[in-house]
């Protein structure tokens, strides 16, 4: 393995064990469920839109520790964001984790720890399991009660 993918793995393995934004937002407006029943990945994510902008976005749930880590590094990198960047950033994501081209990708930041995904297939969709909440949630109609769109990984 080489000193980047150790590097890559160890963000990965830090980010599982102590996840970043866990829990539920504060004042969440926005909340989605997304599933992998391939893997078992489970994960609920909640924020609050203010306007465009995404002010706070938490997540739980439970899964492997990839959908986990890619969870965290997801919240950590929207937050703040508009809808627009964010979807924008998605986008980006999912190519990295289909391998294609994203040319360096140093506007991903810490999300290229995920590039060796895609060479696992399988673990595609738990990794980008949170964003497609994610963009579920952002979707959603406005909600004052937790009833979570929900969205299933195929
Ligand atoms: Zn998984």
């Amino acid at each position: 393995m080489s000193d980047l993918q150790e590097l890559y793995q160890s963000v990965i393995l830090d980010h599982n064990r102590k996840p970043r934004n866990f829990g539920a937002a504060d004042d969440a407006n926005r909340v989605a469920e997304g599933k992998n029943p391939l893997c078992g990945d489970q994960v609920l994510i909640s924020l609050h839109l203010d306007g465009d902008l995404i002010t706070d976005v938490k997540f739980s749930g439970h899964g492997c520790a990839i959908s986990k880590a890619s969870a965290s590094l997801m919240t950590t990198a929207v937050k703040g964001k508009t809808r627009t960047d964010a979807e924008a950033l998605f986008e980006r994501f999912h190519a990295l984790v289909l391998g294609r081209d994203v040319g360096g990708g140093k506007d991903l930041g810490q999300l290229v720890v995920f590039s060796g995904v895609s060479r696992f297939p399988v673990r595609v969709k738990c990794a980008s399991l949170a964003w497609h909440t994610l963009k579920a949630a952002l979707a959603s109609e406005a909600i004052a009660t937790t009833s979570p769109a929900t969205v299933t990984t195929e």
